[in-house]
C-alpha cells in the first residue's frame, strides 16, 4: 500500500447552531501523488471538508494526520508555519494584492516559509511563473491582468513553497471554458510531476484530471470512483465515464 501523506479519521463538523453534522464521521486517506477531487451537490459540505483537512478550520470531532503529525494537536505558530511550508491554496477568485504586480504577490508568498534569499525567491518566481504562462504578465498589476492570468499567478504564488500538497476551492469556478482548460492543464501537469492535488469542483471537465473523485452528500463520502492516469486523447471517454457515475449517484 502506498504511503499516506494525509489521513483524516472519523472528522465531523457541527458548525455552530446547526442541527445536522456537514461532515458526520469522514475519513479519508490521500497518497502522495494523489489528484483528489471532490464532487457533490451545492452546501454538501465540500469547502468545509477542504478547510478541515487544511486545518483552516476546527473539527468538532475526530482527526488529521499530515504525514503523521496531528493537526488538531499543533500550537497556532506551528500550524502556521506547516501551512506556509506544506500546503498552498488556490481558490475560485485569485485573491491577489491589487497594488503588487503578478510578479511581486508570487514571490511575497515565497518570504512566508523562513530562511530563504531574496535571490532565491525570485528566481523561483520567476520560473513558475513561466511554467504557468504567466510570465510576460508578470509586471502587471492584478486589475491590468486578465482573469486567466491573474489564476495562473495565484496558482504560482501556492506553489512557490513546494507544497507538499496543494488544495484547490473550484479553482476554475470564474474561468471561461479556454482559460478553465488552461489552468486544468496545468494543474494536470504539475500532477503529472509528482504534485499531490486535493481539489473540489463541480465540473466535469476539471474533474477528469483527478486519479479519484469522492462524492460527498449528507455528510459522508458516498461513493468512490478510481481514474486511471489522465491522457488527452481520451478526455471524450472519460468524461462519459463520469458523467454516468454522477448521473448512478442522482447528482
Ligand atoms: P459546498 O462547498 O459543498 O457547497 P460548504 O462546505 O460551503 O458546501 O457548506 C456546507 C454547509 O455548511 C452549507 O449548508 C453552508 O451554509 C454551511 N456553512 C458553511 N460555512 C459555514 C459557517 N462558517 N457557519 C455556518 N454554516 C456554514
Amino acid at each position: 500500500m502506498r504511503e499516506a501523506l494525509l489521513t483524516a479519521e472519523e472528522i465531523t463538523k457541527i458548525y455552530p447552531g446547526a442541527q445536522e453534522p456537514v461532515l458526520n464521521q469522514i475519513s479519508v486517506r490521500i497518497c502522495q501523488g494523489d489528484f483528489t477531487i471532490i464532487m457533490g451537490p451545492s452546501g454538501a459540505g465540500k469547502s468545509t471538508l477542504l478547510y478541515a483537512l487544511s486545518g483552516m478550520d476546527a473539527l468538532s470531532s475526530g482527526k488529521v494526520l499530515y504525514m503523521e503529525q496531528e493537526l488538531g494537536t499543533l500550537s497556532e505558530k506551528k500550524m502556521a508555519a506547516l501551512r506556509a511550508k506544506e500546503f498552498g491554496f488556490v481558490f475560485q477568485q485569485p485573491h491577489l494584492v491589487s497594488n503588487l504586480t503578478l510578479f511581486e504577490n508570487v514571490a511575497i508568498a515565497g518570504y512566508l516559509e523562513k530562511g530563504k534569499s531574496e535571490k532565491t525567491v525570485k528566481k523561483r518566481a520567476k520560473s513558475l511563473l513561466a511554467q504557468m504562462h504567466a510570465e510576460k504578465a508578470g509586471d502587471r498589476l492584478p486589475s491590468q491582468a486578465s482573469g486567466g492570468e491573474a489564476q495562473r499567478a495565484a496558482i504560482a504564488r501556492a506553489m512557490i513553497n513546494q507544497p507538499g500538497l496543494l488544495f484547490a476551492d473550484e479553482p476554475t469556478g470564474a474561468l471561461n471554458r479556454k482559460n478553465s482548460e488552461e489552468v486544468m492543464d496545468l494543474l494536470t501537469s504539475l500532477n503529472q510531476k509528482g504534485q499531490s492535488i486535493f481539489m473540489v469542483t463541480h465540473d466535469v471537465k476539471a474533474a477528469i484530471r483527478g486519479n479519484r473523485i469522492l462524492y460527498l452528500e449528507d455528510g459522508k463520502i458516498l461513493d468512490e470512483m478510481p481514474l486511471p492516469p489522465f491522457d488527452m486523447n481520451m478526455q471524450k471517454e472519460r468524461e462519459e465515464k463520469v458523467s454516468a457515475w454522477l448521473t448512478s449517484l442522482s447528482w
